[in-house]
């Protein structure tokens, strides 16, 4: 079995709706994003001979993952989210707000991240989100 592994990072804040506790204000992480793509075997012809993906495909993914995230507040597309997305809009100055369709945990990142990357057709075994040098959530199909 190959294994391959690339690693981003990026800088995001978010506001877990529903939540109690010191995370109930929005702040904001650095977030490593660690992603493996595996298989069994490697290419045997043309560009991706003896690979198991081209590291540039593979890393032009993950750029794409850490565009989508980085400097932006990331906030759910529920009705507490709502209300915080149209009060942040009457103020003067601009957020960038990315909403999603799940509470913005460690946890429920990964599986969205895991899910974009094979969506492109990449071979994802495994994905490690940091939200704190010491806290990740691995997500895996197995
Ligand atoms: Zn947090």
């Amino acid at each position: 079995m190959f294994t391959i592994k690339s690693e981003v990072q990026f800088d995001m804040a978010h506001y877990l709706s529903g939540y109690e506790g010191k995370c109930s204000n929005i702040h904001g992480h650095r977030y490593r994003l660690i992603v493996k793509l595996k298989s069994e075997t490697l290419h045997k012809e043309g560009q991706l001979r003896g690979m198991v993906d081209d590291f540039s495909n593979f890393k032009l993914a993950l750029k794409e993952i850490e565009e989508t995230f980085d400097h932006k507040l990331i906030i759910e597309n529920n009705e507490e989210g709502m209300k915080l997305i149209n009060s942040l809009k009457d103020l003067p100055m601009e957020f960038q707000i990315y909403k999603v369709e799940y509470r913005p945990t460690a946890e429920e990142m990964s599986r969205d991240i895991f899910n974009r990357l094979k969506k492109k057709g990449l071979a994802v075994c495994e994905v490690e989100l940091f939200e704190t040098p010491n806290n990740s959530c691995i997500y895996t199909e197995e």
